[in-house]
């Protein structure tokens, strides 16, 4: 892909401000709403004379809230997903996810002590009767084993056990236990029912967290991929282990993709294709083309390699928001360490800059392991890009994004040397996580300001 800037224009994604502002004020309404709800149903009162139950009745409510909070933050809903980026998604979706299964059981337990305390009885047979006589407690029950099994497999310890298909497929569930926890919160909690507000409130959230699944996540994808009819054009060895894929389609000027974003990729070539990946995009989109770039890293990535001309390749997304839009100066400071190169070599196609207003750093272990080299210093030649290769092992005895030929300076006086006024730049930075966080590191020691630090991580 030529690196000369194309002359289609290319419809791009937008982002406003207020977009973020207006996603969290939302969330953070909905989790007071909910406890106004409460109170207004005498919580307050009632903890005082029934303690157990009404607390249970405030934690099962806000534990609900959060669980349909959950599955809007992972719906994919453009203005959220280009807001906040997946993985500061996927972070705040592990902290609802965590907090709400958390609520969930202080709800079982404290509404069992309540209902125990007062029909006077063990709090076992209360529970036994609670689950087996009071309506949809027992559909309420098989969600809860759902919902506990998600939360179990998202453990760090536990998901780095499993394969991430494996880990994708258990978390599919969490649709399964929000379903089957919602009848019984219509049928007994009567904190649903109590007003017409209280049932308003809860049909419109269920509605549109349902509605936002399957606008965004089911019916987006099908229409752009049935729009756009991608297919594999050709692939390419790009160096060891890594092949560049291009790919062709319809009205790609008319897809709102941006450098440094990326798709969910499944290319129908044999068994197992459903398996999605997820692939940025290695070149900036010019409205006839798209290139993703692939380390062999197991199965799903080394297949690429075999892909044939003409196979069909459907997408979710684009996703991400290291792009132009984060922007906030006009000089760039560019950080890759390996196949993190991919978002930053399209940037850097991309973003308009001066000559001398953008650098690069490539962070490699050899000489061979550089990508794009040819392309790099075309772009350095046409643009006045720096480009600064980094080569060498990694340094044993201390946190370093530097090869550990730069030790005993310190990173971020290397840095200094290298980019004097680094503070006055966009720094966007793709890598593996501890190298990322190093790097991350030395740019706020540096003094760049956090709204200027861009970073895309390759693993959820
Ligand atoms: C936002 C993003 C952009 C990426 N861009 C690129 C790119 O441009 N070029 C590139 O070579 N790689 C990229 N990756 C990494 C790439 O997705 C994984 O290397 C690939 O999915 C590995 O799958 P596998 O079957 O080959 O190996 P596996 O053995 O299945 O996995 C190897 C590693 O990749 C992780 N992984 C596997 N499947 C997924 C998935 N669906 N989502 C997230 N992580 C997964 C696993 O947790 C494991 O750590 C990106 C990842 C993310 C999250």
């Amino acid at each position: 892909m030529s690196t000369t800037l194309s002359a289609r224009r290319v419809a791009r994604p937008s982002v406003r401000a207020w977009w973020r502002d207006a996603a969290g004020l939302t969330a953070w309404s909905s989790v007071l709403f909910v406890v106004a709800l409460w109170v207004s149903g005498r919580g307050v009162q009632d903890l005082v004379s029934d303690f157990f139950t009404s607390a249970g009745r405030l934690t099962g409510l806000l534990s609900a809230d959060l669980l349909l909070l959950q599955l809007l933050l992972m719906a994919r809903i453009p203005w959220v997903e280009r807001s906040y980026g997946q993985d500061e998604l996927a972070r705040r979706h592990r902290i609802a996810g965590f907090t709400s299964i958390t609520l969930l059981a202080a709800h079982l337990v404290l509404i069992t002590l309540g209902y125990a305390a007062t029909d006077r009885s063990g709090v076992l047979g209360e529970a036994w009767t609670l689950v087996t006589t009071y309506p949809g407690m027992l559909l309420a029950a098989a969600g809860t084993a759902a919902l506990g099994m998600v939360a179990v497999t998202s453990v760090r310890a536990a998901r780095r056990r499993l394969r991430y298909e494996s880990w994708h497929l258990l978390h599919l569930y969490a649709y399964l236990g929000a379903g089957l926890a919602l009848p019984h919160q219509l049928w007994t909690g009567a904190d649903f029912t109590a007003s017409p507000v209280a049932t308003a409130f809860w049909w419109t959230a269920y509605a549109a967290a349902a509605g936002a699944v399957l606008v965004f996540r089911v019916g987006r994808p099908i229409w752009l991929n049935a729009r756009h009819r991608l297919v594999v054009e050709q692939v390419v060895p790009e160096g060891r282990g890594v092949v560049s894929v291009y790919l062709r389609g319809r009205d790609l000027d008319r897809l709102p993709v941006a450098a440094g974003q990326f798709f969910v990729w499944r290319f129908a070539d044999g068994p197992g294709w459903t398996r999605g990946k997820p692939f940025s995009l290695s070149a900036a989109p010019d409205g006839s083309r798209l290139r993703i770039s692939a380390k062999d890293l197991g199965p799903g990535s080394r297949r690429l390699a075999t892909l044939r001309p003409g196979t069909r390749a459907f997408f979710e997304g684009p996703y991400g928001r290291l792009t132009a839009t984060v922007r906030k100066g006009r000089k760039i400071a560019l950080f890759a360490s390996g196949i993190g190169i991919t978002p930053l070599r399209a940037l850097l196609e991309e973003l308009p800059y001066r000559p001398g207003e953008a650098v690069l750093f490539q962070r490699a272990g050899h000489q061979a392991d550089l990508l794009f080299r040819r392309e790099l210093e075309d772009l350095a030649a046409r643009r006045g890009v720096r480009v600064h290769y980094l080569l060498g092992r990694r340094s044993r005895d201390r946190t370093s994004w530097l090869p550990a030929g730069y030790a005993p300076v310190p990173d971020e006086q290397v840095l200094r040397h290298l980019v004097p006024d680094l503070a006055a730049h966009d720094v966007y930075v793709c890598g593996p996580d501890a190298w990322t966080g190093a790097v991350l590191g030395s740019a706020r020691r540096a003094g760049v300001p956090a709204d200027r630090i861009h970073c895309e991580r390759f693993a959820w």
